[in-house]
């Protein structure tokens, strides 16, 4: 029997699946249970930030798992205290302090909880087109159609048009009238709504799983100034592309902005054990000096976790990973991804910064007809399904979202085999039944 089907698969249709069972990893690749290795292009769900096995992250667990393996929250940790200093010390200026949880979506629960009980107002504005979790809150928050599943229009969610150049909402033809235009829609929203009624505001820094979507300079600029000015707590969802995805340790400091609550997960330890966070702003963190925060989780700041993050921290200082995941945007994964939409016609637009980038399939360039539709499943999404097994067959690991190719390999994937993955890319396009 496939052990695999008593798994029941999140975001999947289920029943029995043709995908290789994986048993083993180093750094950019990992292994099948026949021992074929695959080329690692999407750092699984964008979170194997320092690639598979980094002999750092995996001693500093070893070394807590003996000495210490677990902890409930109320007592003091060293291992704690010393992920949460090196946290804050790469964070944006006046976060300091850390809720620890086990993942995104819980750390997008307890901000919003905060920026709740911080204004005492219900309501919380996000983005179309954004991924923010799959608990209620959360999902309702999610502005793409993996929430309409679950939508029963009482979170108190409010949804507005991010930029987004390609598929511009505004007819705008520059990112700078992309900017300008996107900002000016969310004061309207924000007026109408009535700013009275806006706890927060929740934003992906560069929007990840749901496009792709790098923000023209100044928009995060100008979402900061709405949102001081109307008493609004803006939350950055970082989980996808804090702790260097983009080039910079955290996505806003591209912009050199500082929200009042920053969450995080995945690359924070690269995801070898579950952690996520809330780095909270010292205005909020001040309220709870006076009353107690009232939630909290049984695993908050697991040592072991805990331990992850203090080992792929340390990590990425020594080996310069944030500088080299600019280096992997601006010098292998940009230029080449782009010489292949100049060979394939399927290849609507590739966007993308650091080591985060997307392929956006098209029916024709003109209309920008997506390849498949959005939810596509079974035959209406033939031609992505081909194109991964294609990429299996070629020995890589890809990331589909719709009908787009994310690609997203550790950040310290080497020059050798970010070439060969690409190379292997542009073969798999070739030989994908479109
Ligand atoms: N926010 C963003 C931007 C994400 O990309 C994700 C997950 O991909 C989440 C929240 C939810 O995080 P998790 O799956 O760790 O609960």
């Amino acid at each position: 029997m496939n052990l695999d089907e008593l798994v029941f698969h999140p975001w999947a249709v289920q029943g029995p699946r043709d995908v290789p069972t994986l048993v083993g990893g180093s750094g950019s690749h990992v292994t099948d249970v026949s021992g074929k290795r695959y080329l690692d292009f999407s750092s699984q769900l964008v979170f194997t930030n320092l690639g598979h096995q980094h002999p750092k992250i995996v001693a500093a667990i070893k070394e807590q798992a003996d000495r210490l393996c677990t902890l409930a929250p109320g007592n003091a940790s060293d291992i704690r205290g010393e992920a949460a200093r090196l946290i804050v010390e790469v964070a944006p200026e006046g976060l300091g302090h850390v809720l620890f949880t086990t993942g995104g979506t819980e750390a997008v629960e307890h901000a919003v909880r905060m920026a709740r009980l911080f204004t005492g107002r219900p309501k919380v504005l996000s983005a179309y087109r954004s991924y923010h979790g799959s608990t209620t809150t959360s999902i309702h928050l999610t502005g793409d159609p993996r929430r309409w599943a679950s939508d029963t229009g009482t979170a108190g969610a409010v949804h507005f048009f991010g930029p987004f150049l390609y598929r511009t909402a505004f007819g705008s033809s520059t990112a700078e009238e992309e900017c300008e235009r996107a900002l000016a829609h969310l004061e309207q929203v924000i007026l109408l709504e009535g700013p009275s009624t806006i706890a927060g505001l929740v934003l992906e820094s560069v929007t990840g799983s749901s496009g792709v979507i790098v923000p023209p300079a100044g928009y995060l600029r100008g979402v900061r100034e709405l949102c001081s000015r109307h008493g609004i707590v803006y939350i950055a969802d970082e989980v996808m592309v804090g702790f260097g995805r983009t080039g910079a340790w955290f996505g806003v400091d591209h912009d050199g902005v500082a929200p009042d609550l920053l969450v995080f997960a995945k690359g924070v330890n690269s995801g070898y054990v579950p952690l996520g966070g809330v780095l909270i702003g010292d205005a909020i963190c001040e309220m709870f000096t006076q009353r107690p925060y009232p939630a909290g989780l049984t695993y908050s700041g697991h040592p072991l976790a805990c331990a992850a993050a203090v080992g792929a921290i340390t990590a990425m200082h020594e080996e310069a990973t944030v500088e080299a995941a600019a280096r992997l945007g601006t010098e292998i994964l940009g230029p080449g991804l782009k010489e292949l939409a100049g060979k394939h016609e399927v290849i609507g637009d590739v966007r993308g910064i650091g080591g985060l980038w997307s392929m956006e399939l098209v029916r024709d360039r003109t209309t920008k007809e997506p390849l498949v539709p959005p939810g596509a499943v079974g035959a209406s999404n033939a031609p992505m399904a081909s194109f991964a097994k294609a990429c299996l067959e070629r020995g890589l690991l890809p990331l589909i979202m719709g009908n787009r190719i994310h690609v997203a390999p550790p950040l310290n994937v080497s020059d050798a085999d970010a070439a060969s993955g690409l190379a292997i890319l542009d073969d798999a396009l070739a030989a994908a039944n479109f």
